[in-house]
């Protein structure tokens, strides 16, 4: 077998890459680390008009904070430099002037207006948008003349009017299109930059991408390349179309129900290692229905026949179960690190050790302490700060107001009580005996009061680690 080479070919659109990109980029990375092969990333920056300011940035680094790292990318270049389609458009003309030289592609000189014109004549009488073919039918030499005085032109695919255009989808099996339901697709635009079918044939073939794994989006583009392909006596690398992530109700993931970049998830405070779990159970399950497993695990296993085309859900609920689980497989040590670094880089300032009110003389021990009280319970990064904000910072503001006399019980018990789990326990039992109290509601007040929340660590062990006189100031400025 020739040496496997897969690609992603994100498109810089949008504010970052797109969470069904990642998947895309999952499964090219797992067979390419499968056969041993090269990954790789090209940046398809041809259509100026959707162009996003920094979000080529925003996807190489989203790629990276996943892990995956391609082996060729603008950034890293490579043997088929360049890898910015911005930057080749010299190569897609050339091949584009020899399709027209061949007879597969023409000159068309159809005016934008003319084209919106004819969509809306055919919109009108309930015809598919396609073509006329008004410029297919002219003479070579009349071509050339128009060329020749300098009139705007673009470049159409000439669709053979009969038979059938099929390829072999390694997922779906055989996938025919009859020819005459085939745009002239516009390959080359006025402006020199070709259209996406293209610059993505030129590219695979050059690059020597020997798989193309993507969305199923792509399907229909796919017969236009199978034509190119031949048109330009090229053989095609073998497809395969993944199936969309979906939203729970099963509708296409989109903005409005799921978050869909992948900037989002590292904000929120998911570790990559989930992200990529997650995504891997996504249409492909492990053997023996394994739930947990690493990226490696999966690159020894992987088969990409075996991806369901059926539409898979992106359920964030589960992501959040999956990412808890990961972080309690850390150490206690490597969190801390993690949560240093993820602190840091989202700005959190109430976990911040230069604001903290806390006489915290030793953040790092102070951390280490804390953690077993809070990692149980914590399913994201972020969760650390609702859960563990109180050590760092006096509550702003508390839940609810407090009621000062069960809340004075606990002050009067907690200042004769040595300064231990036990004793503070035993302290506040004895109290709220003596004042027919219950013991919980007294509990419970103390726990509004110090953490500004019902629901929190527990209770006497953050007092241990908030120490006492941090304890009874907050007691007191109520
Ligand atoms: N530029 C296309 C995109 O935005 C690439 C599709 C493909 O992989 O062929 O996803």
């Amino acid at each position: 077998m020739k040496q496997v080479r897969t690609r992603i070919a994100p498109s810089p659109t949008g504010e970052d890459l797109h969470i069904g990109n990642a998947y895309t980029a999952l499964i090219n990375y797992v067979f390419a680390k499968k056969h041993h092969g090269k990954f790789l990333v090209r940046i398809e920056d041809t259509d100026r008009t959707r162009l996003v300011e920094g979000s080529e940035q925003n996807i190489l680094s989203s790629l990276h904070w996943l892990g995956f790292d391609p082996d060729e990318s603008p950034e890293k270049g490579g043997p088929y430099s360049p890898y910015r389609q911005s930057e080749r458009l010299k190569i897609y003309k050339e091949y584009a002037q020899e399709l027209v030289e061949n007879g597969h592609a023409y000159h068309c000189f159809c005016t934008p207006e003319r084209l919106a014109q004819m969509r809306k004549d055919q919109e009108a009488s309930h015809l598919p948008p396609m073509y006329d073919g008004t410029c297919r039918k002219l003479k070579t030499q009349s071509s050339k003349l128009k060329v020749e005085k300098g009139e705007r032109y673009t470049i159409r695919l000439k669709v053979p009017k009969q038979g059938t255009s099929t390829f072999r989808d390694i997922i779906r099996g055989d996938i025919s299109f009859e020819n005459k339901l085939i745009d002239d697709q516009v390959l080359l635009k006025s402006d020199g930059y070709p259209t996406y079918h293209l610059g993505v044939v030129v590219d695979d073939h050059l690059m020597e991408i020997s798989h193309i794994i993507r969305g199923e989006e792509w399907i229909s583009s796919t017969p236009k390349h199978v034509l190119l392909y031949q048109f330009l006596g090229w053989t095609p690398p073998v497809f395969a179309h993944m199936p969309l992530l979906r939203n729970p109700d099963k509708s296409k993931l989109s903005k409005r129900k799921n978050p869909v970049w992948v900037s989002w998830y590292r904000r929120e405070g998911f570790l990559p290692e989930a992200v990529r779990n997650y995504l891997a159970t996504m249409a492909w399950s492990f053997p023996k229905g394994k739930e947990l497993f690493s990226t490696e695990e999966m690159v020894k296993v992987f088969d990409v026949a075996h991806i369901q085309a059926t539409a898979p859900v992106f359920d964030i609920e589960k992501l959040k179960w999956m990412n808890g689980e990961y972080i309690r497989m850390k150490t206690d040590e490597e969190l801390i690190s993690i949560l240093d670094v993820y602190m840091l880089q989202n700005n959190l300032k109430s976990l911040n050790k230069q604001t903290a009110v806390t006489k915290i003389s030793d953040y790092k021990m102070q951390m280490k302490k804390i953690l077993p009280l809070v990692k149980e319970r914590m399913k994201t990064l972020k969760e650390f700060e609702s859960l563990a904000g109180f050590f760092f910072e006096r509550p702003k503001e508390l839940e609810r107001p407090v009621n000062n006399i069960l809340l004075g019980v606990a002050e009067q018990a907690l200042k004769g009580s040595e300064w231990n789990h036990d004793a503070m326990e035993q302290a506040i039992r004895a109290a709220a005996e003596k004042t027919n109290a219950k013991a919980k509601d007294v509990f419970m007040e103390l726990r509004v009061a110090v953490t500004g929340k019902s629901v929190g660590p527990p209770l006497l062990e953050s007092l241990e680690i908030l120490g006492r006189e941090e304890t009874i100031a907050r007691l007191s400025s109520i």
